[in-house]
């Protein structure tokens, strides 16, 4: 289930306690997924999270980055349009950092002064747990129908984007982030350079 995957997380990097502790967050978490999923969303945003328990948008962001790590329960993806053939993409890891429209083949976002920003960052429930939580609502739902649910708040506060992450990762939380960070700075500068 979810809350034991991140269990296991907060187990192997203890210093998770420090920015929101798991007691406190295991329920909030649980509730927060429900609630999304059966509002019909697929990615957890951090903004709706910390809006919604009042905790900072950045530690929840820190902690997205660490459930979305490795073998975590969300999957981190990257969102921007190409500004070639306005093509929208959704990248992973992988194709962050080999940067590359797969219409087009244009890498000309790598040249835009505000690439960091430009990219999205996207924190995707994996399947698995989408189904999981679908079963268990269905599950209540049959048990106390009458019961009204009540709507989580509407407002969103705008998107994480790829500098964000990459800011608040500078302590060095995310090994796999580093390197994703490296090699896009890389190709950024490049980028700039060879004009
Ligand atoms: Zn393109």
């Amino acid at each position: 289930m979810f809350t034991q995957e991140l269990e296991s997380i907060y187990y192997k990097k203890p210093q998770l306690n420090e920015i929101i502790p798991f007691y406190e967050l295991s329920p909030q978490i649980e509730l927060f997924l429900n609630e999304e999923v059966r509002l019909g969303a697929r990615n957890l945003n951090p903004y709706r999270f910390s809006l919604r328990f009042a905790h900072e948008p950045k530690d929840v962001i820190n902690l997205f980055v660490a459930f979305s790590s490795e073998n975590g329960p969300l999957m981190r993806l990257y969102r921007c349009e190409c500004i070639d053939c306005e093509q929208m993409l959704i990248l992973n890891d992988e194709e962050l950092k080999e940067f590359k429209c797969y219409n087009c083949g244009s890498t000309g976002n790598l040249e835009l002064k505000d690439f960091l920003d430009n990219v999205k960052v996207i924190f995707e429930i994996k399947e698995k747990y989408i189904k999981d939580v679908k079963a268990r609502l269905k599950e209540q739902a049959s048990s106390d129908a009458s019961k009204k649910n009540t709507k989580s708040e509407e407002a969103i506060k705008g998107e994480v984007s790829l500098k964000d992450v990459f800011d608040l990762n500078a302590v060095g939380s995310d090994n796999e982030l580093l390197e994703i960070e490296k090699s896009v700075m890389h190709k950024i500068t490049f980028g700039l350079t060879s004009i």
